[in-house]
Order: structure tokens, then C-alpha cells, then sequence
């Protein structure tokens, strides 16, 4: 079952809006923590208020290098998408049924394919 065009292009779009979205909030959420931690006791190690800012920070990086990749990914959707080989399977060449592009609009696998690799 093949979906609307447009429904594609929605779906990327939105998936784009998404990420850069909560891109941004980690952003403000990492510079909120920079600068408790730049006004916090520098001993870190000894501070349990220290010690959270960098739990918090390492978190916050962690989920900003996902949102970045998500980001990388979903602008090769896009050029995919110009390219018309959006949906299309990378590894076994079936298209990609549009319920799991829903899910994940920067699937480049068919999910036979994703469980095999
Ligand atoms: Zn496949």
C-alpha cells in the first residue's frame, strides 16, 4: 500500500519540526546547566549539588547527540525524498510499509531488513 505524497512530505515534516524542537529545549536546558554549574562550588567532586548539574549535563548531552542524529537522519529522508527513493528499502529494495514510516520517518530498512542487520 503506497500513501499520498503529500502525506509523506507531512510526515518528514513534522518529524523535522519535532527534533529541532526539542532540540532547541536541550539547548536552553544545557546552557541553564552551564551556568549553575559555572555559579556552583568548582569541587565537584565533593559537592552533591555539583555532582547533579553533571549528571544532568551528561544526560542532556546524551539526549542532544540523539536529537542530532535523528536530525542527520531525517535530512537524508528528505534528500531521499527528492531523489525518489523515500520509502524504499536501502538493503532489500521493497518498499517500506507507511506504518512504519509513521513511527519512524527516517527508517532507511524495512523492518525484516532492520531486525536482520
Ligand atoms: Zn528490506
Amino acid at each position: 500500500m503506497s500513501a499520498p505524497d503529500d502525506d509523506l512530505d507531512a510526515l518528514i515534516a513534522e518529524a523535522l519540526h519535532d527534533v529541532r524542537q526539542r532540540l532547541a529545549a536541550l539547548q536552553e536546558r544545557l546552557d541553564v546547566i552551564r551556568a549553575a554549574r559555572a555559579g556552583a562550588n568548582d569541587d565537584d567532586e565533593h559537592d552533591p549539588e555539583g555532582s547533579t548539574l553533571s549528571t544532568e549535563w551528561s544526560r542532556a548531552e546524551g539526549q542532544r547527540a540523539d536529537a542530532e542524529k535523528e536530525l542527520a537522519d531525517l535530512d537524508v529522508a528528505l534528500e531521499r525524498r527528492r531523489a525518489g527513493s523515500y520509502g524504499i528499502c536501502v538493503s532489500c529494495g521493497q518498499p517500506i510499509p507507511i506504518e512504519r514510516l509513521r513511527l519512524r520517518p527516517a527508517a532507511v530498512l524495512c523492518v525484516p531488513c532492520a531486525s536482520r542487520l
